[in-house]
């Protein structure tokens, strides 16, 4: 155990997006003193290193449009000393609407477009010109978000893992999280496998878990549902077009976009 770091400023539990993005940013801001841990014995392991690799810009949550624009400009512009190259192929994204539906995802680009993301409102003929792959879907609109693209989610977060560790960050694997130490109603630390970790500020970046990791903490339940979600990938198919945007049908719950020569699709929840 000498050596081990037993307390620290930053203490951040999960090696997802969340928990690396956090420890990126922490560490580029001068942050002395940061643990992240992480009970795989790799990142990714969980959702950030299994999902459809979409960045999308248009979303329900009005206070969410600054951060999915900032954060799909920070991967058009990466940080001159990001340590390995990160492919995002911006083809964009035509997001299906129809009835109620429609009328929200108009509402949305609306807000989207108020917040400076690029965003158009094309109707059903434009979209089946643009996609005739869309000739007999069902829909009566498209939000069509030409900055919208497909990223390399493993070149990421290997990104933000290793610019982190070369900013001193500590990244513990194969650590798991058992407890939140609550001293006179404030969280002072965590117990792990290894032993208790102090520390002045915990992040709950456990993803799935974080519902169960607020609990420990004594924090007010917050409304998190973790759901299953399933990807498919077709073996390749002679119609598919590689350049084609990610098209996510909102009225039928589902997504797809070209991969490896076919498409991954997806039935959402
Ligand atoms: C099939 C699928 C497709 C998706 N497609 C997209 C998409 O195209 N675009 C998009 O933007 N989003 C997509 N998402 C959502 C996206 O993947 C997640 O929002 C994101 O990865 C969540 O990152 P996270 O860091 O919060 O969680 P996670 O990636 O789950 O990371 C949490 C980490 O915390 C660790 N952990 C948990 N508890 C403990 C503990 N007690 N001690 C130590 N470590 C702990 C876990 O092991 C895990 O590694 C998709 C999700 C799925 C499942």
């Amino acid at each position: 155990m000498v050596g081990i770091m037993t307390s620290c400023r930053y203490l951040i539990i999960g090696a997802g997006f969340a928990g690396a993005a956090t420890a990126y940013h922490l560490a580029r801001r001068g942050a002395k003193d940061v643990l992240l841990l992480e009970q795989e014995r790799v990142a990714g392991a969980h959702s950030s290193g299994r999902n459809a690799s979409m960045i999308r810009q248009v979303v329900s949550e009005p206070d969410l449009l600054p951060l999915t624009k900032e954060g799909a400009s920070f991967l058009r512009a990466l940080p001159a000393d990001w340590p390995l190259c990160v492919s995002f192929e911006q083809k964009g994204s035509l997001l299906l609407g129809s009835g109620e539906g429609w009328e929200r995802l108009k509402r949305e680009a609306l807000g989207a477009r108020q917040a400076g993301i690029e965003v158009e409102i094309w109707p059903r003929e434009r979209a089946r010109d643009y996609a005739p792959v869309l000739k007999d879907a069902d829909f009566e609109g498209v939000i069509w978000c030409p900055t919208d693209g497909v990223v390399d989610i493993h070149a990421l977060l290997t990104g933000y893992l290793k610019s982190a560790v070369s900013s001193g960050v500590e990244v513990r694997y194969g650590c798991s999280m058992r407890e939140v130490k609550v001293e006179n109603g404030r969280v002072v630390g965590v117990l792990t496998d290894e032993g208790t970790i102090r520390a002045e500020v915990v992040v709950n970046a456990a993803g799935a878990w974080a519902g169960a990791v607020g609990k420990m903490a004594g924090a007010v339940a917050a409304p998190l549902r973790p759901c299953r979600r399933h990807l498919f990938v077709t073996a390749p198919l002679s119609w598919v077009d590689p350049n084609w945007p990610f098209v996510w049908d909102d009225a039928h719950g589902l997504y797809f976009r070209p991969d490896s020569g076919g498409l991954l699709l997806c039935p959402c929840d």
